[in-house]
């Protein structure tokens, strides 16, 4: 996620779960009892999209998500639906806009 987020020029946010999970600082939850983001492009990773996660990022440009189930409530917000695994996911796109961005 990080290294994503690095050549994309972009900030980790993360959902509770990740926060409680100790994966990443309480700064970073995005949601009802974290911040609000409306970045131009979201990509949320492994995100179910319950509705304290949605209310901190549902007003952002672009939504992209990646999740293992295509029933997840977050593709139903999003612009863009990857049915995958996020450790497969994420070093194609990172692979893939170091190889067409100059
Ligand atoms: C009062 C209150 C306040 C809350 N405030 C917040 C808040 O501010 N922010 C917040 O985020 N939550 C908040 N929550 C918690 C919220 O209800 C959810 O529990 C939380 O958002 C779930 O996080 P998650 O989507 O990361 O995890 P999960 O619900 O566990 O979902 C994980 C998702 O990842 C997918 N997945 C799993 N493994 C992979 C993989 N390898 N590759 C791709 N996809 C995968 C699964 O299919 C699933 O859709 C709050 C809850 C309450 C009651």
């Amino acid at each position: 996620m990080f290294e994503l987020a690095e050549v994309l020029g972009a900030q980790v946010g993360a959902s509770r779960a990740a926060v409680d999970a100790g994966f990443v600082e309480h700064e970073r939850q995005v949601g009802q009892t974290g911040v609000t983001v409306r970045p131009k492009l979201y990509i949320a990773c492994g995100i179910s999209g319950a509705v304290q996660h949605r209310a901190g990022m549902d007003q952002s440009a672009q939504i992209i998500s990646i999740n293992t189930d295509i029933s997840a409530p977050i593709n139903n917000i999003a612009d863009f639906t990857i049915v995958g695994n996020v450790a497969d996911v994420i070093p194609k796109m990172i692979k893939f806009y170091k190889k067409n961005s100059k």
